[in-house]
């Protein structure tokens, strides 16, 4: 090992004796008190030396046995400690050569350190994403800026399902390219989705998907982005039976009416589902199977009210909470979603809360578990 305190994370002393690694409020953490020997210490963990020559420089600022130990823990403790050796070239660690195809994900990679606590904690998930598959259900401004974003991030299989042919309203910069007006937006998704892979790929040939859709094995994550916002934002029972069935866990996004939804992510069995959803309205509501009924069998809308803006911040954000998902986490739309509408654009939050009467059986286990963000700035004592 290499440690290196994160680069990510900016330094400041806030006195003679503390330092404040990060700025933000969601991943700040203050080191100290410190004395000054041991502070010189932590100039010298850049990654360029290997444990032992730490040790041996410790021993030549006079510093007691065991103290590089004691900090490297307490800094690795606090998610402070990179290690430079895997997989990332420190100037000394000449057994990790440059990863060139990394190059790409370097940002990404730098973001993952910040945001998850162990050393090796970035390469792992990275590693992870490429094991992934997900499937992106809808090619329109928010699906296939979703699929991009999610290939762009490393994850080794995004499979686009969608029909018809691209019209030219639903091109968007990072999503679908003018030249694919036309198209069928499964190829052109295809094709988008090969081209953001890091380092780009030569498109894979498409899959063909036959039978009951979602009853495939060995999806990580389905993400439901209709090109009409209508069945993300009221999302039909119906064609989420067989992720229930299957377990496999499925996010809603998409833009209706100038509205945009990221969320909820249903975990089966443990999260409120689009039937859940809908049980608890209709209890609220009389009319409401009613209303649903008239909205949804209808004809889609031709041009749905989608302004680019809206379309890829919903698409981002769909593609960070899928991704924070893949990595380990519960995002804040595991049972929940966030709303915006034009033209104030103000976020809203809403708890899905699962139905006693859903076969999906979330009310009978009660609230799914929600992660705990790392919060505010924690102190921890070195030196
Ligand atoms: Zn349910």
């Amino acid at each position: 090992m290499h440690p290196m305190l994160k680069p990510a994370l900016r330094r400041a002393w806030r006195d003679l004796r503390s330092v404040q690694f990060g700025a933000t409020a969601a991943h700040a953490v203050v080191v100290g008190p410190l004395d000054t020997t041991t502070g010189s210490l932590l100039g010298l963990l850049d990654g360029t030396r290997g444990v032992e020559l730490l040790r041996a420089e410790a021993g030549a600022l006079g510093l007691r046995d065991g103290l590089l130990e004691e900090l490297l823990g307490r800094l690795a403790g606090a998610g402070l400690l990179a290690d430079a050796s895997a997989g990332r070239p420190g100037k000394a660690a000449a057994a990790a050569p440059p990863d060139d195809a990394l190059d790409p994900l370097r940002a990404d990679l730098a973001s993952l350190s910040v945001a998850h606590p162990e050393p090796d904690g970035a390469l792992r998930r990275v590693a992870a994403r490429r094991a992934a598959r997900v499937q992106v259900r809808g090619a329109g401004r928010v699906g296939a800026t979703v699929a991009a974003l999610l290939s762009a991030s490393g994850v080794g299989r995004v499979d686009v399902l969608d029909s018809g042919s691209v019209r030219p309203w639903e091109v968007a910069p990072g999503g679908l390219p003018a030249e694919a007006v036309g198209e069928r937006r499964a190829a052109a998704a295809h094709r988008l989705v090969a081209r953001s892979a890091p380092g780009g790929r030569p498109p894979r040939t498409p899959r063909r998907v036959t039978g009951e859709l979602g009853r495939e094995p060995g999806l990580s994550l389905v993400v439901v982005t209709p090109r009409d916002g209508l069945a993300a934002y009221l999302p039909d029972p119906i064609p989420a039976e067989g992720w229930i069935t299957t377990g496999t866990p499925h996010l809603y996004a998409g833009v209706l009416e100038a509205t945009g939804v990221v969320g909820p992510l249903v975990l089966p069995g443990g999260t409120a589902c689009a039937r859940c959803a809908q049980e608890e309205r209709t209890d609220r509501e009389p009319a409401w199977p009613r209303m649903l009924a008239q909205w949804r069998s209808g004809p889609p809308a031709e041009v749905p009210a989608c302004d680019l803006g809206l379309a890829a911040t919903v698409a981002g954000l769909a593609a960070a909470h899928a991704l924070a998902f893949l990595d380990g986490e519960l995002p804040s739309s595991t049972g929940a979603r966030w709303e915006v509408s034009l033209p104030l654009l103000e976020w809203r939050v809403e708890r899905m809360r699962p139905h006693p009467a859903c076969p999906c059986g979330a009310g009978r286990r009660g609230e799914g578990e929600h992660a705990s963000g790392l919060g505010a700035p924690q102190d921890t004592m070195a030196g």
